[in-house]
Order: structure tokens, then C-alpha cells, then sequence
């Protein structure tokens, strides 16, 4: 008891959006107001952004090709403080955060129940990228996911060359520096699911996670399976 209460006075708990102190009966990981800003209303039925207002085609959806994604379902915007934590979890080794968001997917929005999830995907980083940060954000992610639902983490996805990270590519240069940069890892068990969700961190263009669905959908018992994206934030 002592212990806990040290600790707890040492490393208090935080809201992993704001930072600010959680009061002591919110045993969540966000505080209330972040919490309030979890996309949820006026959400486009394909791509999850809050775009779907008055019955109008969502304009993202216009203008992007979301290939075979099914449906994505994101947290928070990629902005603000919600940028900062995820950029935080990723690059400051604060990889507790991975609970607080899987937390919020499973016990907030339900999202594994309501699609029928059956099996977890994780975007792959690459060995480089994996050496130097000292884990993969997204396979984190699908594991805490996994510990509060039961369903499986297939990590079956590799990176198999070096890619410029997305975000200091020109437009034109994006598809083209992943292009052939995913595969499938050799040993991977067949995995003959209907419904998969891919675990991302920031969805922006989508180039990421399109080059893992082609990559799912060339096994012949997942070519009509359903693929789902579950990230934690998304570019609005
Ligand atoms: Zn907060
Ligand atoms: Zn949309």
C-alpha cells in the first residue's frame, strides 16, 4: 500500500493527451476533456473522420482512394495535443501510453465488438527503425488490445527495405517510396480470418496502410476478408 502510494506520489497520473494530473476516481488515462474530444459523432462511415454532415459525401473520401479499407476508426485528430502525445509515445519511449489508447478503443467505442474483430494486424517497422526506438508503437498497441478482448495479434507484416520516413517525402514521391517495401514475413501461420483490423499509429495519407492491405489481400483465404484500420490519430 505504501509502495502504490509513493509511487503514486513520485510519478502521479497523467492524462496521456494534456498532461494534466488525473483526479484520483478517474482511474482512466485520459483526463475528461480530452476524453470529450474521442472522435465519435458525425463520423464518415469509411474513413472515420467527423466529415459526415447532413448526409453530404465525406470530402476526404472524395478526394483520397481508401482502396480496401472497410472502415477506419480513429481516436483523435492528428492536431494539437493529441499530436504531441502519440509523437510522445512514439519517439519518448513512454510506451505505457499504448493502454490508455487500446483502453479507449475496447472499452469506450467498443469498436472491437461492433466489427467483429478476429484478428490484429500491426503496421511493421523497420529493423533500423525498431533497433533504434526499441519497439514498434503499433504491435504494442495490438498487444494491449489483445490483452483486454482475447482477439489474436498476428504480426505478420515486415518491412523489407529501408523507406524515407512518409512524412519527409514529396506527394509524388509517397507511393512510389513504399511501393514493394511490405511483405510477409516467411514463417507467419496462415491466417484465414474474415475481419482484420490493422493497428496504425497516424493515418495521414493512408499510403502505409494501403501497401499492408494489398500485401493481406494477396493471400489467397484473405482475399475477400474484410480489413478494418484502427488508429490512434488521423490527419484532418
Ligand atoms: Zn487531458
Ligand atoms: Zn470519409
Amino acid at each position: 500500500m505504501i509502495g502504490q502510494y509513493l509511487k503514486k506520489l513520485i510519478y502521479p497520473d497523467k492524462c496521456i493527451v494534456c498532461r494534466t494530473l488525473l483526479e484520483e476516481e478517474n482511474a482512466g488515462y485520459l483526463c475528461d476533456k480530452c476524453y470529450s474530444f474521442v472522435l465519435r459523432n458525425h463520423l464518415c462511415p469509411k474513413c472515420g473522420r467527423p466529415y459526415n454532415i447532413g448526409g453530404k459525401d465525406c470530402a476526404y473520401c472524395k478526394a483520397e482512394d481508401a482502396g480496401d479499407i472497410t472502415q477506419i476508426i480513429a481516436l483523435f485528430p492528428y492536431k494539437d495535443h493529441f499530436r504531441k502525445s502519440v509523437l510522445r509515445w512514439k519517439y519518448s519511449g513512454l510506451r505505457k501510453y499504448a493502454r490508455g489508447y487500446a483502453d479507449v478503443f475496447v472499452t469506450d467505442l467498443y469498436a472491437l465488438d461492433k466489427l467483429s474483430i478476429e484478428g490484429l494486424v500491426p503496421v511493421p517497422i523497420s529493423e533500423a527503425r525498431k533497433r533504434k526506438r526499441g519497439f514498434n508503437q503499433a504491435l504494442d498497441l495490438a498487444e494491449e488490445i489483445s490483452k483486454l478482448t482475447g482477439v489474436k495479434v498476428y504480426d505478420v507484416l515486415k518491412r523489407t527495405k529501408e523507406t524515407k520516413p512518409q512524412s519527409k517525402c514529396t506527394k509524388k514521391e509517397r507511393l512510389s517510396n513504399l511501393k514493394g517495401s511490405i511483405g510477409i514475413k516467411k514463417d507467419s501461420e496462415s491466417l484465414s480470418l474474415n475481419n482484420i483490423a490493422i493497428i496504425d499509429d497516424i493515418y495521414t495519407t493512408g499510403a502505409t496502410v494501403r501497401e499492408c492491405i494489398s500485401v493481406i489481400k494477396r493471400q489467397e483465404v484473405l482475399k475477400s476478408a474484410k480489413i478494418y484500420v484502427l488508429t490512434v490519430c488521423i490527419g484532418i
